[in-house]
């Protein structure tokens, strides 16, 4: 049996960055579920990935456990020392395509970032992850990954007594905007420097030997997290905490808590039960990322510039650009979810016309889109339709090129809220994971209708503007 080949850049940057630490052991280690395909693009023998591997008693060989330095603005106040507060890297792989892959450990136990928490999360949360982040990996839409899911055996306490579990979380990195704030609030200028190396040879390789690498990075980061928020949006999803701690560096969707998909159409939409002022709702999720954007910005000043007023100039230009990268962004995907594969200049007012009658009558999201596809002519669109056609009329696909085509880009299934909430009680409350496996193996070819998965694509029986998410 081969061992897993870790090979851990990030423990090699200097050890301001991170402290090393181990996970805590667990009195029962149970694996729920192991995705064999990843490990295997992983280049992980499934057979390594045990029980007692899940939860972090056994440590493989090769690792080097560390929890990551990093600070973030939550909810827009600026924290200066997060970092990994129950999350423990074991290290890097390089991966089958050649791209170097974190392996985390969360809710593992402890480490020196934890402050006032228990270093645990509960099985409900870890289901959640789990399940929301290969759905949106079936979709296409960058994420971090779940490899692994295992229970504890010890309890977690939080408002209820629950079990506790262990996620394995693959991603391109953990690096986050937070994890610039946090050297750039020490002016520790050295690591940040080492920082935007790090970054530019891991994410951004093409901006290797770039005349202002900082400033680079700057627009690359821009671009991925444009192209993903428009993602995001185009499938209905709300991430519910955008904290800059929570927004990745290399443009994957990072930290599933909150997160939630919309059912009814309302740009207004807002799940997480913390998310008193709606500062992340659906629709303000575009103005937020380039707001952290912004709070980037401001950590790489120093290599943007020698002189600060000009730096500030410079930065201020590219962030103010961020809603027109955006636009060009939404517009294309928007563009595909109706079947278009020309440009015309009233596109975006026809798109908009659109959203605007889904609004009106509260339509599902995603079963309005997907009718669309199949030429079914939802009620909600009924005025809508005719500029529709006339449109289509100038587009130079057939109609069934373009029923196709749509049908590639809007998905029949979405992880529905009730029914991950139903997946989650199952399994918390009876150790029954059938719904968890059932959903997730429908959730796996989202674009394709599935005999007998009805019940996953129909949304719920009542539209539920109550429904709340906690972290
Ligand atoms: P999040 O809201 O999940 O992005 O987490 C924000 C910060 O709180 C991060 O520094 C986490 O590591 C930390 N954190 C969240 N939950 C816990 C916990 N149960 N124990 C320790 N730290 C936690
Ligand atoms: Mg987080
Ligand atoms: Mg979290």
């Amino acid at each position: 049996m081969n061992a897993i080949a870790f090979d851990n850049s990030y423990a090699r940057l200097p050890g301001s960055m991170h402290v090393g630490v181990a996970p805590t052991p667990v009195s029962t280690p149970r694996l729920v579920r192991v995705n064999e395909p990843l490990a295997r693009e992983l280049a992980i023998d499934p057979a390594l990935l045990t029980a007692e591997v899940a939860v972090g008693n056994a440590i493989p060989a090769g690792a080097s456990p560390l929890a990551q330095a990093y600070a973030g603005h939550q909810f827009g106040n600026f924290v200066p020392q997060l970092g990994d507060g129950r999350a423990i890297l074991l290290g890097e792989v390089v991966d089958v395509n050649g791209r170097r892959r974190d392996i985390q450990l969360k809710g593992s136990g402890r480490t020196p970032f934890s402050r006032g928490g228990d270093g645990r999360a509960a099985l409900g949360p870890v289901l959640r992850e789990y399940l929301v982040s290969e759905a949106m990996n079936a979709l296409g839409i960058p994420t971090t990954r779940a490899l692994m899911a295992a229970t504890t055996g010890e309890r977690v306490y939080r408002d209820a007594v629950l079990p506790g579990a262990v996620l394995t979380r693959v991603a391109a990195s953990h690096i986050r905007v937070g994890t610039f704030q946090f050297f750039a609030v020490r002016q520790d200028f050295e690591a940040l420097k080492l920082l935007v190396d790090h970054v530019i040879d891991r994410h951004y390789p093409q901006l290797k030997g770039a005349e202002n690498p900082a400033l680079a990075l700057l627009d690359a980061v821009m671009e991925a997290q444009a192209a993903l928020v428009a993602r995001w949006v185009q499938v209905g999803f709300i991430h519910g905490v955008m904290n800059t701690d929570n927004t990745s560096i290399s443009g994957e969707t990072i930290d599933y808590g909150p997160c939630a998909f919309m059912d009814a159409y309302d740009p207004g939409t807002v799940f997480s039960s913390i998310d008193t002022y709606g500062r992340y709702a659906y629709a303000n999720q575009a103005p937020v990322a380039q707001w952290n954007l912004a709070r980037l910005a401001e950590t790489l000043l120093a290599f943007i510039a020698p002189d600060r007023e000009e730096a500030i100039r410079i930065a201020t230009e590219r962030i103010e650009a961020f809603p027109a990268i955006y636009t060009k962004y939404w517009l294309a995907g928007f563009r595909k979810k109706i079947g278009l594969v020309s440009e015309e200049d009233g596109d975006l007012d026809l798109i908009q016309a659109m959203l605007d009658a889904m609004q009106m009558v509260r339509a599902d999201f995603t079963v309005t889109f997907r009718a669309l596809s199949n030429d079914e002519e939802p009620e909600a669109l009924r005025d809508w339709l005719p500029t529709w056609r006339e449109r289509l009329a100038r587009d130079p696909q057939s109609a069934e090129e373009r029923r196709a085509f749509m049908r590639s880009v809007n998905p029949v299934y979405i992880p529905r809220n009730h029914l991950v909430e139903e997946m989650i009680s199952a399994g918390v409350e009876r150790q029954d994971y059938r719904p968890f496996e059932e959903m997730l193996r429908v959730l796996m070819t989202p674009y394709e209708e599935q005999p007998g998965a009805e019940r996953y694509a129909a949304p719920p029986a009542e539209v539920d503007g109550g429904y709340r998410t906690f972290c």
